[in-house]
């Protein structure tokens, strides 16, 4: 339903959620191939198939129009996308006239110290790093040919250029446990969070995802068994849960899409970079918003699209994990819009 308000119209679901963050993916290819996310070898969409910057900028100006307030910019790696940095100065026109909040980015890091400057000139205030492990032959495996220190100069570049950053690590059974205490020290030192992700099961990587998977309340344990942990209450728009520790002073997110699904307060959409809509994560809903807007140079049958899907934004997603069941969503987090 679109409701309109002043001076814009908000979007709210069928439950009564209102969608004020956009998840823009700007490519769907990426320079690693994370163990998690992608298989070894990938058919990326076509270079006709994806959108233009141009066409970037107009779908998110389009959700900023109806009530999105924050957008974060990911693919794929959004900064192998050739001219990314210009999308960004375009969109840095709507944090100053008020109409955005923030405009912020998720990223493996590997191209951020080329990058983090024009980032935070362009009103980037936040960034979110994705980084596994702390060990360069672990992280080469982890990411099928990766180098860690391409990653370490990245975040030393972006707080260099002013930014917050974020670490973001997947939960991997074995790895995060052993190196946890490690990351905690990493994170903290440095002055940034540290968010852990149970793995979801999206896309075919050709690794048994049962394997991988580590549930976040048995990573809390081992946590908890060396540092003390205070929950609070921060609440950053996002599914994160937050606890201090009370040792170093920062803080650890834990995101539980398995064994705690957050959908009841789910306040986001995704666009790929194809121009699809997914309202959900988990679910298969898809609707077309590259051809609504090639159907006409106003937005009327773009916004109708937008207000369609969202009437029919499922209630929540139902991952499952089991050896037997392949994964319900075929397309990979990569493509889904990570
Ligand atoms: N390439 C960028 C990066 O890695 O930060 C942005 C896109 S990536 C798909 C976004 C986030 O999704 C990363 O933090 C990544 O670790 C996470 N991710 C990828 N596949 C996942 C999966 N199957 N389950 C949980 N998180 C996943
Ligand atoms: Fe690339 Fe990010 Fe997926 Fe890793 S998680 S393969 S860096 S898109």
């Amino acid at each position: 339903m679109l409701m309109e308000t002043s001076p814009v119209c908000a979007l709210v679901d069928s439950f009564g959620r209102r969608v004020s963050y956009l998840r823009l993916s700007v490519t769907d290819r990426c320079d690693l191939r994370c163990v998690y996310c992608m298989s070894e070898r990938m058919t990326f969409m076509s270079r006709r198939e994806i959108l233009s910057l141009d066409e970037l900028e107009r779908v998110a100006r389009a959700f900023i129009r109806i009530g999105v307030r924050k957008i974060r910019i990911t693919g794929g790696e959004p900064l192998v996308r050739k001219g990314v940095i210009d999308l960004f100065r375009s969109l840095s026109a709507c944090l100053q006239d008020g109409s955005l909040q923030e405009l912020t980015l998720t990223t493996n890091g590997t191209h951020l110290a080329q990058h983090a400057r024009d980032l935070a000139l362009s009103g980037v205030r936040r960034v979110n790093i994705s980084l596994d492990t702390l060990d360069p032959h672990r992280y080469a495996t982890l990411t099928r040919g990766g180098s860690l220190t391409t990653v370490f100069e990245g975040i030393d570049a972006a707080q260099d250029a002013g930014l917050a950053v974020k670490i973001n690590t997947v939960a991997l059974r074995g790895n995060t446990e052993d190196e946890i205490d490690d990351l905690i020290h990493f994170a903290h030192h440095r002055g940034t969070g540290l968010t852990l992700i149970e793995t979801m099961p999206l896309g075919e990587t050709g690794e048994d995802r049962l394997d991988q998977y580590l549930p976040l309340d048995r990573l809390r344990r081992r946590i908890e068994a060396r540092w003390s942990l205070t929950d609070i209450g921060l609440r950053t728009g996002g599914p994160a849960r937050y606890a201090k520790v009370d040792e170093t002073g920062g803080v650890i997110g834990f995101i539980t899409p398995l064994t705690h699904n957050f959908c009841e307060n789910c306040n986001r959409v995704r666009v790929t970079a194809a121009g699809v809509l997914h309202t959900c994560l988990g679910q298969n809903d898809a609707a077309d918003l590259k051809s609504a807007m090639r159907a006409s140079a106003d937005n009327t049958v773009l916004l109708e699209t937008i207000a369609h899907a969202l009437k029919h934004k499922p209630k929540g997603h139902d991952f499952v994990l089991d050896r037997a069941s392949v994964p319900q969503i075929k397309r990979h987090m990569s493509a889904t819009v990570g």
